[in-house]
C-alpha cells in the first residue's frame, strides 16, 4: 500500500505563529459584505501597510494563492490582486 501524502498540520500553519497580523481585527483583511469604493481601498491599503513590515508575507501569499483564498488581503495581496474577481451576490 502506498503511504499517504500528508504533511503535518503544524507545518501548514507554522508561519501564521509569526504574522503581524495576529491578534488583529479580521475586519482590516475581510471586507463587509456591502463595502465598495473608498471605503474598501481605505480598508485595503490599510491592511497591505500592515503586510508590508510582516515577516511572513511570502508564506501567507503563497498559502493564499496555492490553497484558492475566496476573500481578504493575504501576503499584501487582495482577491482582485490573487486574481479572485468573486463577490457576494
Ligand atoms: S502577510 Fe498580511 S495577512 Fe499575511 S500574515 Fe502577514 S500581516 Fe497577516
Amino acid at each position: 500500500m502506498k503511504p499517504l501524502n500528508v504533511r503535518p498540520l503544524l507545518d501548514e500553519w507554522d508561519w501564521q505563529t509569526r504574522a503581524a497580523c495576529r491578534g488583529m481585527d479580521a475586519s482590516v483583511f475581510f471586507s463587509p459584505v456591502y463595502e465598495r469604493g473608498d471605503a474598501r481601498r481605505r480598508r485595503e491599503q490599510r491592511a497591505k501597510t500592515v503586510c508590508r513590515g510582516c515577516p511572513v508575507q511570502g508564506p501567507c501569499a503563497t498559502f493564499a494563492t496555492r490553497t484558492a483564498q475566496a476573500f481578504g488581503v493575504w501576503g499584501g495581496l487582495t482577491e482582485t490582486d490573487r486574481g479572485h474577481t468573486r463577490r457576494p451576490t
